[in-house]
């Protein structure tokens, strides 16, 4: 048959990591479950090893494994779960501080985040137009189940606009 083909289970899995995850490098996507409220992708990082953030040494020594579960972007009106397997290595360094470490994905997670990092500047975005309830009764509207406090905090935790322009007086 000409124009038919069906795709190899790789190539379908690397086209839903471009589609679902366009500007996050090193990551894969390992599976999709989607069901009437809910979107779980199962994702997992593809280095083998990650930089120590206490003293920068690379290490590939394993430690333990565990499941994240942050937040993600709503997909279709649906909410959007990862599962996100991240990996606790073991510092080289002997006298690091941190005898060991959890991986991060730059773009995606960040320490104790329970949201990634572009449903956490969507929500922050959403709470500098609409602060508390109106910005939660959005962001419920969106698909997102969030707080009030939230939505503040989030917004505090945005740099300062502007930056060094801000000092220098009013436009004319
Ligand atoms: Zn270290």
């Amino acid at each position: 048959m000409v124009g038919l083909r069906v795709p190899a289970v790789e190539e379908v899995v690397l086209r839903l990591k471009e589609l679902l995850f366009p500007a996050v490098a090193d990551i894969e996507v390992l599976s999709l479950d989607v069901n009437i409220e809910i979107v779980r992708v199962d994702v997992q990082c593809t280095t083998v090893g990650a930089a120590c953030p206490g003293c920068g040494a690379w290490s590939t020594r394993v430690h333990s494994s565990y499941l994240r579960f942050p937040a993600d972007v709503p997909s279709a009106g649906r909410r959007v779960v990862l599962r996100l397997r991240v990996r606790r290595f073991r510092c080289r360094d002997a006298v690091c501080a941190r005898q060991t470490f959890v991986e991060q994905v730059p773009g995606l997670t960040r320490r104790y985040g329970q949201r990634t990092e572009r449903l956490r500047s969507a929500l922050a975005a959403v709470g500098l137009a609409l602060a508390g309830r109106a910005g939660a009764w959005l962001a419920a509207v969106l698909g997102v189940s969030v707080s009030r406090s939230t939505v503040f905090r989030l917004v505090d935790a945005l740099p300062e606009p502007g930056g060094a322009c801000a000092a220098g007086g009013r436009r004319r």
